[in-house]
């Protein structure tokens, strides 16, 4: 009887990413399981694979011979997480190997120390050999310690505890060995205990139907709660049910709300218990985090998109928090989003998915609407305190009484009140995404693409503006085609010009920038929050990542410069996106004692998604947004596939699109409709040229087809092809 094994193979080369058949030698052949990382030869060196197969077979039934499995490593996936990655190979046409390694631990080693104890006591130390008498005697009395913990509590220099140390391990005194340590990620908080909390009435409700549903059908659910509504303490109240049934939890929040004080809530809460994963550990760390996962002996992991991925045993629960945000989808290769990861986990575990959000996703209402999600709602402040007060400004309004500003007279006026009443400002822009788009500043009048009713991207080095999603491209006009103006022009403010404003027109207060030049540093942005929480300046300036679960008590103001950045994005989800952020922002203000007040600048009054969000309608919102996406068929109707073609020559990505795009359509015209080649909306990154070509479909299995299929197609080597599917943007 002979053992072979199927193995996704680690290797470079995109088209050589695939499954290859190993025989499974003698000495490993009980031990063997799928799931186990090996080592294997691969094309004359030596590579790395995971078994997602094993076969017995009476013989040998390959024409060659079969290379033989060279070793197995420590690490093994369990049958579960190889299913996983299966189906999402599938759904997202990417090699199978790609996603089992987002499931294995960073390539780093154990961490080790040296530690030394007592060998021998019956060998005599010179009475001059000062320095050892002293580390013997310490040795002696504290048993197992480190040359560090020597030398810090003797006060000897590092050095000189070393060099006593070499001296009595040569004497056959003391003997040295190593231990494992553990890189415990650090939190900096100020949050000295967990207070117990009482449950609001909402929140009991809250998860008391969470919990009778996870014992019963384990129905999706959606959390929706308004800011401040306490939805964090529900969350950790249906954990701590979960773990006590002996599963484990796993909950994931955007890399930018997983602060310090989430973290350090975590902890006190399951001490002992918790891991933490997100982008910022050092790869030490992350080893580190993921061992104590694998081992099972942490129950509940803490962790932003990449944390899906983590090895959890028994999983009980999943719990997604500001579900809405974009940053669960990885943009780049391979493209994931964490939830339908969940989605697919929680499935296959019999677990539960919990999804929570103040604004969530239009996809996850309406799936609420069509009984496939659970809802539950909180739609009181913990504390009591109303929601803030929100008002529009209409920036048409202010050019015609003569007011070019970037602030409008009110906001102006808001801001000195505040300001002398010591109560603290935030200002908010908008610059996500790089394009512009061209405006009217007198009527307020957008370009738009009369196919796709997206907005039109303008483009500095031929004056035009294109759409991005289906290539419709006109010169920008000189006059508003509406009301005639010359004020008619391309739009977008950075967060330096209103910094610079508003050091002009208040010098005597202190102001804070944040947006993404100022805080790449690690840590830097939550020091910066902490400082404005702290009272350090009076004034915030900053981009949507203000807008992310902080509680600042003493801010009364919040401008947003201008909504219509987010509204003209070239996006169908740019209603959706400029609805969530004008709620997440207004959510920032009247956290203390003063009521909150917010001014929404404007060009676009009437939009209803900045209407829906002053009124602090939902319910109307996301009527009118289904009905549009409807219309235009858009998700939730139909399912999306971004190509993108990326390379040196631009020539040649045209050409290589325009041929892919011919298959496409030869082979899926009657059930997919078809888009482009267009240059993206960053149609050019680090001298890499890039089109994209967008597919939609009411059939999901169809556009799953198409990803197989592109993945099978004979690449141009000088043309980089990425299909993205659910994209969350086209840039
Ligand atoms: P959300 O995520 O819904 O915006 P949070 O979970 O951040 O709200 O809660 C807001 C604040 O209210 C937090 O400081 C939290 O500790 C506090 N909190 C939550 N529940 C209660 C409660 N039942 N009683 C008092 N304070 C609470
Ligand atoms: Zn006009
Ligand atoms: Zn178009």
């Amino acid at each position: 009887m002979i053992i072979t094994a199927s193995v996704a193979v680690d290797v470079k080369h995109p088209r050589a990413k695939k499954e290859y058949t190993y025989l499974v030698p003698e000495r490993l052949a009980s031990s063997m399981n799928i799931g186990d990382l090996v080592r294997i030869p691969f094309n004359n060196i030596k590579s790395y694979g995971v078994v997602t197969g094993l076969f017995d077979s009476m013989e040998e039934t390959a024409d060659y011979k079969l290379k033989e499995v060279i070793s197995k490593e420590a690490v093994s996936l369990s049958a579960e997480l190889v299913d996983l990655s299966r189906a999402l190979a599938k759904y997202y046409g990417t090699p199978i190997i790609d996603f089992l390694k987002l499931m294995l631990p960073p390539k780093v080693n154990i961490k080790k120390e040296s530690v030394y104890s007592i060998c021998s006591t019956d060998k005599v130390i010179s009475s001059r050999a000062f320095n050892q008498k002293k580390v013997f005697e310490f040795i002696l009395n504290n048993g197992t310690v480190t040359a560090n913990h020597i030398s810090v509590s003797l006060n000897i220099s590092l050095s000189s505890t070393r060099s006593a140390l070499t001296a009595l391990i040569k004497k056959g005194i003391i003997k040295r060995e190593y231990r494992a340590v553990r890189r415990t990620p650090k939190v900096i908080s100020d949050e000295k205990s967990y207070g117990h909390i009482n449950l609001t009435m909402e929140q009991q409700k809250a998860v008391t139907t969470i919990i009778e549903n996870y014992f019963s059908s384990k129905k999706t659910t959606l959390v929706y709660g308004v800011t401040g509504s306490g939805k964090t303490e529900v969350y950790i109240r249906a954990i701590d049910r979960v773990i006590q049934e002996g599963k484990s939890a796993l909950m994931l929040v955007p890399e930018i709300s997983l602060t310090p004080q989430m973290l350090s809530i975590f902890r006190r809460k399951f001490p002992g218990q918790t891991a933490v994963i997100h982008s910022k550990l050092s790869l030490g760390e992350r080893f580190d985090e993921w061992q104590r996962i694998y081992s099972g002996e942490a129950l509940v992991v803490l962790g932003a998109r990449s944390a899906i991925f983590t090895p959890i045993r028994d999983l009980g629960i999943i719990i997604i928090d500001e579900e809405h945000e974009t940053s669960y989808k990885n943009g780049e290769h391979p493209y994931y989003d964490a939830r339908t990861v969940a989605r697919f986990r929680t499935k296959n575990q019999n677990a539960m998915l919990v999804l929570g959000s103040a604004t969530p996703s239009v996809e996850s209402y309406y799936k609420v609407a069509m009984g496939e999600y659970l809802l539950v709602k909180l739609t009181k402040r913990v504390s009591g305190r109303p929601l803030p007060k929100l008002e529009i400004i209409d920036m048409k309004q202010e050019m015609k009484s003569g007011n070019r500003h970037i602030f409008s007279r009110k906001l102006l006026y808001g801001m000195k009140n505040t300001l002398e009443s010591h109560k603290q400002v935030i200002l908010f822009l908008n610059r996500r995404g790089h394009s512009t788009f061209v405006i009217c500043r007198d009527c307020g009048f957008v370009l738009k693409c009369k196919y796709c009713d997206i907005s039109l991207t303008y483009h500095f080095e031929d004056k035009s503006a294109k759409c991005h999603y289906c290539g419709y491209s006109v010169k920008a006009p000189d006059l508003c085609p509406k009301c005639r103006s010359k004020n008619i022009r391309y739009f977008g403010a950075g967060t330096e010009k209103v910094e610079q404003e508003v050091k002009r027109i208040f010098p005597e207060y202190r102001t804070l920038r944040i947006d993404s030049d100022s805080t790449s540093k690690k840590g830097s942005m939550e020091k910066m929050l902490w400082k404005f929480k702290k009272g350090a300046a009076q004034i915030l300036i900053g981009t949507q990542s203000v807008a992310k679960g902080l509680d600042f008590p003493n801010v009364a103001l919040v401008g947003i410069i201008s909504a219509d950045t987010s509204l003209n994005m070239p996006d169908f989800r740019c209603g959706e996106r400029t609805f969530q952020m004008i709620t997440q922002v207004a959510g920032r203000a009247g956290r203390g004692n003063t009521p909150g007040v917010v001014y929404v600048q404007t060009y676009a009054p009437e939009s209803f998604a900045i209407k829906a969000a002053c009124d602090l309608n939902i319910t109307g919102f996301y009527q009118e947004e289904l009905k549009i996406r409807h219309k235009a068929l858009y998700p939730p109707f139909c399912h999306m596939l971004n190509i993108t073609f990326k390379g040196r020559y631009e020539d040649m990505i045209k050409k290589e699109a325009d041929k892919v795009k011919k298959m496409l359509v030869e082979k899926y015209k009657n059930h997919i409709e078809i888009y482009g080649p267009v240059p993206a909306p960053r149609s050019k990154i680090k001298d890499n040229y890039r089109y994209n070509i967008l597919l939609k479909s009411r059939q999901l299995q169809t556009l799953i087809q198409t990803c197989e299929y592109m993945q099978a197609l004979n690449k141009n080597s000088q043309v980089d092809m990425a299909w993205d599917m659910d994209p969350q943007d086209l840039l």
